[in-house]
């Protein structure tokens, strides 16, 4: 005789996360300030428990950042709303990533830009996120191993430029990648203190605002923080 065993969270099917994920869209993110409809389409199509590990796939739709390996974190999906709405996507754009991670905010980029472009440091985080990416079908998403705190100059310009690291000032070379009107969101600070920057090109100007506290990993590379600082 069988004995049906108590399935966990973590072994739900796609379509079983439903109720989760509803929850998350509406409680985390309409409730809150995120607004714009192309985001909010965006969040409900990406299925966030594909980009964690099958330890973490019950926490995929609470809204806190969850840890993916190498020492890092696949961010908040608040956080992730609000950046994506900060890049104002229309849907035509050339949009660079600094930081893949799990890939999530790569593919929600992926569901409303043209094409995005996305750079690892940790070989092993860029061949998971490209391996989840692929079994979902992303063909407009590329993703790169490499210093992200450089850009990437021969993808150039881009429309949009998100970063999902905290860099102690933003670097110069990321906004000379930007195309005239391009945007470019990027959490700048320490250790103990963060805000959410966005900066803008206009002709060969820059202009930034300050948006919101935040709380990174840090950014790495040439351009990033040195070990000793943080
Ligand atoms: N966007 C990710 C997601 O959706 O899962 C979360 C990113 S996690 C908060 C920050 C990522 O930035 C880490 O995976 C880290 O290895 C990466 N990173 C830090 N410095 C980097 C650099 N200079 N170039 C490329 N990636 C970098």
């Amino acid at each position: 005789m069988f004995r049906k065993r108590k399935r966990k969270l973590n072994e739900l099917t796609d379509s079983e996360y439903q109720v989760e994920w509803q929850r998350m869209i509406e409680d985390h993110l309409r409730k809150r300030d995120i607004r714009d409809p192309r985001v909010l389409e965006a969040m409900s199509a990406v299925p966030r428990h594909r980009f964690v590990s099958e330890e973490h796939r019950h926490l995929a739709y609470v809204d806190g950042p969850l840890p993916i390996g190498c020492g890092q974190t696949i961010s908040q999906p608040y956080i992730v709303a609000l950046m994506t709405q900060m890049l104002n996507l229309k849907g035509g754009e050339n949009v660079l990533e600094v930081g893949t991670g799990s890939g999530y905010q790569a593919a929600i980029l992926g569901q409303l830009a043209r094409q995005v472009y996305t750079i690892e440091r940790h070989a092993s985080l860029a061949q998971q996120a490209e391996s989840v990416l692929q079994s979902l079908g992303y063909q407009n998403v590329h993703v790169v191993v490499g210093d992200g705190s450089l850009g990437l100059p021969d993808k150039a310009p881009f429309q949009a430029i998100i970063v999902t690291a905290a860099a102690p000032k933003v670097p110069q070379v990321l906004l000379d990648q930007l195309d005239q009107d391009g945007r470019l969101v990027i959490p700048v600070g320490g250790p103990s203190y963060q805000l959410l920057e966005r900066w803008y090109r206009q002709g060969d100007q820059f202009v930034s605002e300050e948006l919101t506290p935040v709380a990174f990993v840090p950014l790495r590379g040439k351009w990033g923080w040195k070990n000793e600082g943080w």
